[in-house]
């Protein structure tokens, strides 16, 4: 049967900075389909909730959060030609900022809540149902979309990972240790893995990405080939 790509829902799961946005923002640009980075809208009611003192030394004043979900406005402004997908929270740009090490130190602990997740989720499938989108993330496989039509599994060796967050948190002008950025990576897989609300796990039904020592393009093809093999039918013009 011939699938139409428009059509169609793509779900990239994975461990923390291994590349799933970049691979994510890639396929999206090409395909000229939506892209949703579910890990944003987790950052930026982190980012929130810093902002507005709920949480102070680690600590979540869960109550207040609650209180504060419908002052928080999310969206994505999305230039498929340009292969940009800005973060805004509240009217205001945040993608930088989302990716502070302050946010990155929290958002697990944010993303861990019940009722956030609850939220969020019904967000990205309001957002995905119509298909022609890729949405990367911990749990789009397993709770967000379990029906996707293709689910990707996207890992790399911690090392690697941190030094790829490093370089890119440098080339920025920010100035991190690198052991800080790896405890951060390690930190996040283990309580991203083991929280009881969604955690991230791959799904039964899904195929593993190994990005360890794979170049963007690579990943990109390796993706292009599982679609083609689904018997997809797409237009991506770099490949000719
Ligand atoms: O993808 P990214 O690393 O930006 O995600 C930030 C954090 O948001 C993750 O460490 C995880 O705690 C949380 N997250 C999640 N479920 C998702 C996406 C992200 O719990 N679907």
């Amino acid at each position: 049967m011939n699938k139409n790509i428009h059509d169609l829902i793509i779900a990239i799961d994975g461990h923390s900075s291994c590349g799933k946005s970049t691979v994510s923002k890639d396929l999206a640009r090409l395909l000229k389909i939506a892209y949703i980075d579910t890990g944003a809208m987790y950052r930026a009611v982190t980012l929130y909730a810093l902002q507005n003192n709920l949480i102070a030394d680690g600590k979540i004043d869960e109550e207040g959060l609650k209180a504060s979900l419908d002052e928080i406005d999310i969206r994505f402004r999305t230039n498929l030609n340009k292969g940009t997908n800005d973060t805004w929270l509240n009217g205001k740009k945040v993608e930088e900022e989302i990716r502070n090490l302050e946010v990155s130190n929290n958002v697990s602990q944010v993303s861990a809540l019940g009722f956030i997740r609850k939220r969020l989720v019904e967000l990205q499938q309001l957002m995905g149902e119509k298909g022609g989108v890729v949405l990367d993330g911990r749990d789009i496989g397993t709770v967000v979309f379990p029906n996707a039509d293709l689910k990707i599994f996207m890992t790399a060796e911690p090392e690697i990972r941190a030094q790829r967050r490093f370089n890119e948190m440098k080339a920025k002008g920010q100035n991190p240790s690198f052991k800080e950025v790896l405890k951060n990576v390690k930190d996040r897989d283990q309580m991203d893995s083991t929280r009881k609300e969604s955690p991230l796990k791959q799904a039964a039904d899904a195929v593993v990405l190994d990005n360890s020592h794979l170049s963007q393009k690579e990943q990109l093809d390796w993706i292009l080939d599982e679609l083609t093999e689904m018997g997809v039918s797409f237009e991506a013009v770099y490949r000719t």
